[in-house]
């Protein structure tokens, strides 16, 4: 039996962002099909039944074309999980946040999140989610009652602010930030000289700026593995989603 990380549930249908980058574009479009008024989602029997015949412990809502709180019956899968998932899952929700405060209290059912964003500066947040409202971290991470992790991905919109942005989210009380490079990003970006090395995570270093722990991650480098709840109800079994084979008799 091959170990996994992660068990990721991935939800499709519309955004309320519109990043350029988004990784449901590399997906055939039968696995980007809406799931979001669905319950139970499907292939959720078998995909519980993988999560519990090979022990993992760390399930994630996430999504390849929407945000996961964006999704009709979050409340009532995360009590169907806890149900019976039989390992003790620990649940995080990966999110854009711009529903983080309206629903707050589905927010705080999940053991931790992490939040997509990449500038508090409007234009280039825009360049980066679609939109230019952006969310108010400070005040989601005031109000939560869960870890909030920062994920922010660096490209040559928000890296000459990237210090700025360090700063700032060390200020608001971010505990955990990790600088993400694009899938299939090439260019080499520097790391900011206030970072101060610690480590290692899963190939990936780990710097510190005061409490503030940051990741540099690199999805190619990286050594997770995961298997994958697709909306259509495939279960894929590469942390490279569009690298999926379950999904290569199908054209993106
Ligand atoms: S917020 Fe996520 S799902 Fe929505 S458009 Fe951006 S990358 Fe895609």
């Amino acid at each position: 039996m091959v170990e996994c990380d992660f068990a990721n549930i991935l939800f499709a249908g519309p955004c309320n962002r519109r990043c350029p980058y988004c990784i449901g574009r590399l997906l055939p479009e039968r696995v980007n099909v809406s799931n979001l008024d669905a319950f139970p989602l499907a292939g959720l029997d078998p995909f519980i039944a993988e999560v519990n015949r090979r022990g993992i412990r760390q399930l994630v809502f996430t999504g390849t074309v929407t945000d996961p709180q964006l999704y009709r019956h979050e409340a009532r899968l995360l009590a169907l999980l806890r149900e019976r998932v039989s390992t003790g899952p620990r649940i995080s929700l990966h999110t854009n946040g711009a529903l983080a405060l309206e629903k707050l209290d589905v927010f705080d059912q999940y053991d931790r999140a992490c939040i997509s964003f990449p500038s508090f500066e409007p234009s280039t947040y825009e360049k980066h989610m679609g939109s230019r409202q952006v969310p108010p971290l400070a005040e989601i991470l005031r109000r939560a009652r869960i870890p909030v992790k920062v994920s922010c991905v660096v490209n040559e919109h928000n890296l000459p602010e990237l210090p700025e942005f360090l700063e700032r989210c060390r200020a608001i009380g971010v505990r955990r930030l990790v600088l993400r490079r694009l899938y299939g990003e090439t260019r080499a970006w520097e790391i900011p000289s206030v970072l101060e090395r610690r480590g290692e995570y899963r190939g990936n270093p780990v710097y510190a700026l005061g409490e503030m722990e940051v990741t540099w991650w690199d999805f190619a480098a990286a050594q997770s593995t995961s298997i994958n709840l697709f909306a259509d109800g495939t279960v894929g079994t590469s942390y490279l989603l569009a690298r999926t084979p379950e999904l290569s008799n199908t054209a993106a």
